[in-house]
């Protein structure tokens, strides 16, 4: 099959995830085929330096044989069997010991599930049931934060602080509110009202304390958890001010409420530790993961489940009428399994912390002097890059789409970079290299100058034409 003829089938029967179909249909998807390390190949035979690792996911990089066979063996051994009924198999319980072992000293329980959003539902069940549990029923009130990104479920997305789901999949879960991000590029620097910008240490505090006033609204006695990534990835790759997670920290221990650290993105060796949480100092409650969990290789999540909330399930919870078909699936337990020990074996979370996290940091730090951005940012091995108006220092308007722009230009110079409004963000896979980083930092300046030569010589007509 050509090309064309995948565009063709895909354009009659598939609906894709996060995606305006009708456009879809116009443009017509690109097809990707093969993968080689950091490289994706598409139908047309483009190499593409994959900057996004899949969905922030694929953190072994393509193409590694171990995974592959690890999955046949355990195809051929036994292709599925459940964990309900008193049952279980080997690869949910080895995969269960690695990951406590690999977790903060507090946490020694895993709740499997098929994805990140059904993570952040048993998230949910959870906390409500614990309190119920420790005689408190009436506290639950879930607090997450504008912007975040918890998975696309109902309960993900109420979870989530995403304006548009939240638009579009209402009746949303009840009990649910939302608080101001750490995002200071967007909201301290530029915010509504304020001409000046604002200190970011100082703005850091002033969300924590939101989150504060809101837990007094609600009354301490009706909040159970908050939840947060310790990065926001979705959001745009959002890299909190140093005074935000301690104060948050503060705030929670004050008011006895759970902290739930949604690791779906920061675990596994992105931010340069085994969790996010690990490097910003926190100590969750509970811990939803999945993506870098098997490199993408195969679908698995689960939450890492502290001793508190765990030892009160477990003592007191009798049975919990919860769980997937493919919780603990031991095709994708064996697969994270190997994922892991590959990970191990290799040093790939440290060299990210002590090597490719700060080369990163580097040279990504050299585009900041670009006419097009505003800031650049990074940790480990997640950045950002903030567009500005070089005429004035000021965000583009909306509807100049300037982040789209930049994107697809990206996509056509050989590099998935992708775009959150105006921020363009990276999370290549953890075994890039150095070679790799300069040709990703390359591309990333070749897209940003075509991104200005077009703004410069077309009017908006025009680059909608084009993009068409
Ligand atoms: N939490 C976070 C922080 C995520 O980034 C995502 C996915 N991008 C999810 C949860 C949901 O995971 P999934 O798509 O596997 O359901």
């Amino acid at each position: 099959m050509q090309t064309s003829d995948y565009q063709r089938l895909d354009r009659a029967h598939h609906l894709h995830p996060f995606t305006d179909f009708k456009a879809l249909g116009e443009e017509g998807s690109r097809i990707i085929e093969r993968g080689k390390g950091v490289y994706i190949i598409d139908s047309e035979g483009n190499r593409i330096l994959d900057g996004m690792a899949g969905l922030w996911c694929v953190n072994l990089g393509y193409g590694r044989e171990e995974l592959v066979e690890a999955a046949t063996a355990q195809m051929r051994q036994l292709p599925y069997y459940n964990n309900f009924f008193k049952t279980t198999h080997p690869p949910a319980v080895k995969l269960a010991e690695t990951l406590c072992r690999l977790a903060p000293p507090h946490i020694n329980r895993v709740f499997f599930t098929g994805s990140g959003s059904e993570a952040n539902d048993t998230v949910l069940r959870m906390v409500r049931r614990y309190w119920a549990l420790k005689g408190q029923p009436e506290k639950q009130w879930v607090i997450g934060r504008e912007n975040a990104y918890h998975g696309s479920t109902v309960a993900g997305l109420s979870l989530g602080g995403m304006a548009p789901m939240h638009e579009q999949g209402g009746p949303l879960v009840p009990k649910i509110a939302h608080v101001r991000q750490p995002y200071w590029f967007g909201e301290g620097r530029f915010g509504e009202g304020r001409s000046e910008g604002q200190d970011p240490e100082a703005f850091g505090r002033e969300c924590a304390a939101a989150l504060e006033a809101k837990i007094l609204e609600l009354g301490e006695e009706n909040v159970a958890a908050f939840i947060a990534e310790p990065v926001q990835g979705a959001g745009g790759a959002i890299i909190p001010p140093a005074s935000y997670w301690p104060a948050v920290k503060e705030v929670l221990a004050k008011y006895d409420i759970l902290l739930v650290a949604d690791e779906v993105i920061c675990g596994f060796g992105r931010l340069g530790e085994w969790f996010g949480s690990v490097h910003y100092g926190l100590e969750p409650d509970l811990m939803p993961i999945a993506k870098g969990l098997s490199s993408g290789y195969l679908p698995i999540g689960g939450v890492l489940v502290g001793d508190r909330v765990a030892d009160t399930l477990i003592e007191e919870g009798g049975e919990f009428f919860h769980g997937f078909t493919y919780s603990g699936h031991p095709t994708c337990a064996a697969v994270a399994q190997r994922n892991l020990e590959l990970m191990e074996a290799e040093g790939v979370v440290e060299r990210v912390r002590d090597d490719l996290g700060p080369y990163l940091a580097q040279r990504w730090q050299a585009l900041a002097k670009h006419p097009l951005v505003g800031e650049a940012r990074s940790l480990g091995l997640i950045g950002a890059l903030e567009l500005i108006d070089p005429a004035n220092g000021e965000r583009f308007d909306e509807s100049l789409a300037v982040g789209n722009l930049c994107r697809d230009l990206c996509f056509a110079s050989g590099l998935v970079m992708r775009s959150v409004g105006d921020t363009m963000i990276i999370s290549p896979p953890l075994v890039i290299t150095h070679a790799e980083i300069d040709g990703l930092v390359g591309k990333a300046r070749a897209a940003l100058d075509a991104t200005l030569a077009r703004l410069a010589d077309t009017t908006t007509d025009q680059q909608e034409e084009t993009l068409a």
